[in-house]
């Protein structure tokens, strides 16, 4: 090979998909095998949504608008927050990476609990800056003063991921509001919630109010998990408009395309359907949970569409053939070692039968397994 990369590409971690090698989520869409590793919605987007679609690609000659001035607008009207302020982008994931390369550079430090989401180690490696990981609590949930004790002079970025994934737990949003009082104010916080419609205990609107007090926040979110869109890469900032631009300089105009763009729109317009859903989803997770106790296994406190399952004493060793039983069952799910949790499995929640499916596959497990 002749080709000279440069020294930080050998450091950046790759991404391990949730469906089997060889396929695409789309190949195996209408097959019966039960999706559950990626946190994915189990429901296709409103037919309305895929209308919207359908009908944006009819001038797929055009780029699209950079500004993606209508869905900015319309969230601008829903969070009550200045368009100014608000950054659409290629997935949520496209603002983690953009904050990375507008923000960090060698010598300086991005802080993160851990286990977190799988492409926090992206930032570091891909800007030459260091990290600091902090471990959750024993309850796998973010220990905010430790992670305040570790911030450096040089910490530029603190990522907080609530509800967190891969655990699902979730801290409440008056304990979020004293951790950013308490963070320098020229550390940039950005708050990571990907999952924040699937917990009950706060408005999804307390980390939103938090932003006009703080100019180095920033509230992400994502139409991939609570508005089934995973499929068209379409996520947003609430920031200070700074950042908004530090964002838009550092990536390409037309990352958002216009299939995302309208998609987007329309399911702002839908809100009530989507929470009925969301209702659905967490009414599974209930369930679900309680099936986890009846096989005897436990979890942490979920606020997501997921769950932590802990394997038992024995987990990081049975952990590869539970995984393998599912597969052989149809049903995928993330094995905790390659999220930093061995020993234990996080499982998305499917439709009401896959889930029936998966904790009878589970139950056999266990049972050959111990
Ligand atoms: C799924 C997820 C995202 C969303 O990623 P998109 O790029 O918007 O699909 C962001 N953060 C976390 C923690 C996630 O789990």
């Amino acid at each position: 090979m002749s080709t000279k990369f440069n020294s930080r590409l050998a450091s950046i971690p790759g991404y391990t998909p949730g469906v089997p090698k060889g396929q695409t989520a789309q190949d195996v869409a209408g097959s019966d095998l039960a999706q559950l590793a990626s946190n994915e919605s189990p429901h296709p987007p409103l037919p309305q949504v895929v209308r919207a679609i359908s009908e944006a690609a009819a001038s797929m000659n055009r780029y699209p608008d950079p500004d993606a001035t209508r869905l900015r607008g319309r969230l601008a009207e829903v969070h009550e927050v200045d368009a100014g302020r608000i950054a659409v982008s290629n997935g949520s994931c496209e603002i983690l990476l953009a904050a990375g390369d507008a923000i960090l550079e060698p010598g300086s430090t991005v802080l993160y609990s851990w286990p977190a989401f799988s492409i926090y180690p992206n930032l570091a490696a891909m800007s030459g800056a260091d990290e600091i990981r902090v471990p959750l609590t024993g309850d796998d949930v973010h220990n905010l003063d430790a992670m305040l004790e570790a911030i450096t002079p040089e910490t530029r970025l603190v990522l907080v991921c609530n509800p967190n994934n891969p655990t699902g737990t979730y801290v409440r949003a008056d304990e979020v509001a004293r951790f950013v009082e308490r963070v320098p104010d020229d550390v940039t916080v950005i708050l990571d919630e990907a999952y924040i419609e699937f917990q009950q205990l706060d408005e999804p609107a307390a980390s939103v109010r938090l932003l006009g007090m703080h100019e180095n926040l920033v509230v992400l979110r994502t139409f991939s998990k609570s508005h089934s869109l995973a499929g068209l890469r379409v996520g947003y900032s609430l920031s200070s408009p700074e950042f908004r631009a530090a964002v838009d300089a550092v990536r390409q105009p037309f990352s958002v395309n216009a299939l995302a763009q309208a998609a987007a729109t329309e399911a702002l317009a839908h809100g009530d359907e989507i929470a009925l859903e969301l209702e659905a989803s967490i009414a599974e997770r209930e369930r679900v949970e309680a099936g986890f106790a009846g096989i005897g296994l436990d979890t942490a406190e979920t606020a997501a569409n997921f769950s932590w399952v802990s394997l038992g004493e024995r987990g990081p060793e049975i952990e590869q053939a539970v995984v393998a039983d599912l597969a052989a069952a149809g049903i995928v799910v993330r094995p905790g070692r390659l999220l930093g949790g061995p020993g234990k499995l996080r499982i998305s929640y499917g439709t009401r039968e896959q889930n029936d499916r998966l904790l009878d596959a589970l139950r056999d497990s266990m049972r050959r397994n111990s």
